[in-house]
């Protein structure tokens, strides 16, 4: 995935391509040259690099594997950033501190901007909590289900909550306000996106665009 999705406006049509045409692909007027009704646009991608992100939790295709997309199904792996967009991640293995691998992730902020006491002691918050016995192989077993990397960016969230004088977040709590939304809008665009690639463009009724139908939002 590395063409930015364009947006332009048409007879009526909202086409979705990756760069203008030469022709419109529903009235087939030409369209080099010629005034459209709006500038065409270029819709935000879902994704960040994870590593130019401060204190986010960030969600990436598991394995490293960059081939392989978000589509509902494939396994996802999660993580959090610290201060300087180091992603820390529990494995198997323990707790890993990347400094790349996460370049496609969707993030999701957990520090608001003006929390300067939260944001100042950040890393050290992550870097402690890290260390605990809790992810330990020596101490406590990975569990694909139950002890898992989201159990790891749950249980830190939930520390920094309760720190902070805040109620904590259940699994499903976290899983349906955090990182539903943001998949169900990495799905739409990739949906998009493979239409692009295969057909070059997509095409829809502005009508029904201003109904919501836009595949970005
Ligand atoms: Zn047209």
């Amino acid at each position: 995935m590395e063409s930015s999705v364009i947006r332009l406006t048409h007879c009526q049509k909202e086409i979705f391509c990756f760069s203008v045409p030469e022709e419109c692909p529903s009235c087939g007027e030409e369209l080099r040259g010629s005034r459209l009704q709006e500038a065409p646009v270029s819709l935000p991608s879902p994704f960040t690099n994870g590593h130019k992100t401060s204190c986010c939790l960030l969600v990436a295709p598991a394995h490293d594997n960059l081939d392989r997309d978000f589509d509902g199904a494939a396994d996802l792996h999660t993580g959090i950033s610290n201060t300087k967009g180091v992603v820390y991640n529990y494995t198997r293995g323990g707790v890993r501190r990347d400094q790349s691998g996460w370049e496609r992730s969707v993030s999701v902020p957990l520090v608001r901007p003006d929390m300067f006491h939260l944001l100042a002691q950040w890393d050290q918050y992550l870097e402690r909590f890290s260390d605990g016995p809790m992810w330990d192989p020596a101490w406590h077993r990975f569990d694909e289900n139950n002890h898992n990397c989201f159990s790891f960016c749950l249980h830190f969230v939930n520390g920094v909550l309760a720190a902070e004088g805040r109620g904590t977040l259940s699994r499903d709590d976290f899983t349906h306000t955090f990182i539903l939304p943001r998949m169900r809008r990495v799905s739409k665009y990739t949906t998009l996106y493979r239409h692009i690639q295969k057909h070059q463009f997509y095409t829809v009724d502005r009508q029904q665009h201003a109904q919501g139908a836009e595949p970005s939002s």
